[in-house]
């Protein structure tokens, strides 16, 4: 039987663990936390439809509730954008605990085996080949690796350069995030509950605002680390405008990254694949990452089933790349090419596209399915994009920015686009090569 390591419990590792064990194999999940410290104490919002992706069943109804519209607002609160999402497209919350239970007893079942408590410190290499994986408790060996550590594995770090797998994050292109649960101040009604400010106070970043029964959830994200004065001084500052935010942290308060940035540039390498936060597989400007981990899940686990020889090389593990950004990858690399307009425009040009109508509550109401321009600049294609701001920005400084934005996001459509069928090295180098030029072409 030939046998698979999944190094870190992330979403998308333990399901791919689950489909693979299902298919006969022998696969072992090392993770670092104890069992029961799996996860955040928080909840999330992702797509009840990934569950199916996995093969995996809905969770109880008890475990989860659906997701309420959000309200956004520019940096200088003049306009408020309600999503608008039909009900069958809603997202479902659930405890981040609770999500972990229900994947990790869902793997069990499947045949799993976990080995909580034990940090992987590294890859086995032998030659450009992964073999295996080095933990606290000594070496294993395995006939694949799958790389779900998260967005600072040791794994993909610790690869060589033959390897190909570039582990650089880049600048702007992770969330350093804070997020705690606060008492409820106040039990009056609450209009927007909740609630996202971009720009607030003119910093690059992100709060998240939301005033649920018990409590109300803050987070604050930003593209440069900051400590926890800061984190309680932002908090003090959306206390001025949101007086349910009490003063007593009554649940997380810690701090977190999230990728924010179009997918690794190369996937496999020959006994390696990564998938989730590591391969950085997050909506870049949403940050939500559990349903497409799962939707890479099936896709890694379809792509191993199908190298009968059982070789896991560069070349049988290119397909699952290719269907990664065939059906999410490429979408998310363009999405990646807006998230970096948010870091070139002032607190005042994003005022302007919300009062002007350049962006709208539809633009906003995007979700992890959202994988083009289309869910969020009402065009199908770039010409669209054009034509939008050119109809819609007056200012000529912002104008001439948001075209840059629509040629650098055409580049790399063409570029994705082009992405080697078949895997050699050489060809597979060289699309690296360009999709990676494509990317850091400043705007
Ligand atoms: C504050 C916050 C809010 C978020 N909200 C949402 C949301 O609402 N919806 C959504 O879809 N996504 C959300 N995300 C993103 C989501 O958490 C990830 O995209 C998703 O979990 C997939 O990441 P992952 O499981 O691959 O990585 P991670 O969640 O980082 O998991 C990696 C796993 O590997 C383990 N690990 C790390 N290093 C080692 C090591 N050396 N040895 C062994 N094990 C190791 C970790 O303990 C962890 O279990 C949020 C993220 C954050 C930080």
């Amino acid at each position: 039987m030939q046998k698979i390591i999944v190094a870190g419990g992330g979403h998308g590792g333990i399901a791919a663990a689950s489909l693979l064990a299902k298919r006969g194999f022998d696969v072992t999940v090392y993770e670092k936390n104890a069992e029961d410290a799996m996860g955040y104490d928080w909840t999330d919002i992702f797509a009840p439809g990934s569950f199916e992706a996995i093969e995996m069943p809905m969770p109880s109804p008890d475990k989860y509730a659906f997701k309420e519209n959000m309200t956004f607002y520019g940096p200088g609160y003049h306009t408020a954008l309600r999503q608008d999402i039909p009900a069958e497209k809603l997202e479902i919350k659930m405890e981040r605990a609770d999500i972990y239970a229900h994947i990790i007893g869902q793997a069990k079942a499947n045949g799993v085996k976990f080995e909580f408590s034990t940090p992987v410190l590294g890859p086995v290499v032998l030659g450009d080949r992964v073999v295996g994986v080095r933990t606290e408790k000594g070496e294993c060996l395995a006939d694949l690796v799958i790389d779900a550590c998260g967005i600072d594995s040791p794994v993909k770090r610790g690869l060589p350069a033959v390897c190909g797998v570039n582990a650089e994050v880049g600048k702007n292109n992770q969330f350093y995030v804070y997020r705690a649960y606060y008492n409820r101040a106040t039990q009056e009604d609450v209009a927007d509950k909740y609630k996202v400010c971009l720009f607030s106070e003119g910093k690059l970043g992100i709060g998240w605002v939301a005033t649920e029964d018990e409590h109300t959830d803050l987070l604050v994200g930003r593209f440069e680390p900051f400590n926890l004065t800061e984190a309680e001084r932002t908090a003090e500052y959306y206390r001025e405008s949101n007086p349910s935010l009490g003063k007593t942290k009554v649940r997380g308060g810690q701090f977190v990254k999230i990728p924010v940035r179009q997918p690794l540039s190369k996937l496999v390498c020959d006994g390696y694949a990564a998938v989730g936060d590591c391969a950085y597989m997050t909506v870049p400007i949403i940050g939500s990452g559990i349903a497409n981990s799962f939707k890479a899940a099936r896709m890694l686990a379809d792509t191993v089933c199908e190298d009968k020889d059982g070789a896991f090389s560069a070349e049988t593990l290119w397909n699952y790349h290719r269907r990664y950004y065939r059906a999410l990858g490429s979408g998310f690399a363009v999405l990646a090419c807006v998230k970096e307009a948010l870091t070139i425009l002032t607190p005042e040009e994003l005022d302007y596209l919300f009062d002007n109508g350049v962006i709208t509550a539809s633009d906003m109401s995007i979700d992890a399915d959202t994988t083009s321009l289309v869910g969020i600049l009402q065009g199908n294609s770039i010409a669209d994009y054009k034509k939008k701001v050119v109809g819609a920005v007056k200012d000529k400084k912002l104008l001439a920015k948001l075209l840059r934005v629509g040629k650098k996001a055409a580049g790399v459509m063409a570029v994705t686009a082009r992405m080697p069928r078949a895997y050699t090295k050489n060809t597979v180098d060289k699309w690296v090569a360009s999709y990676e030029a494509a990317i850091s072409k400043p705007i």
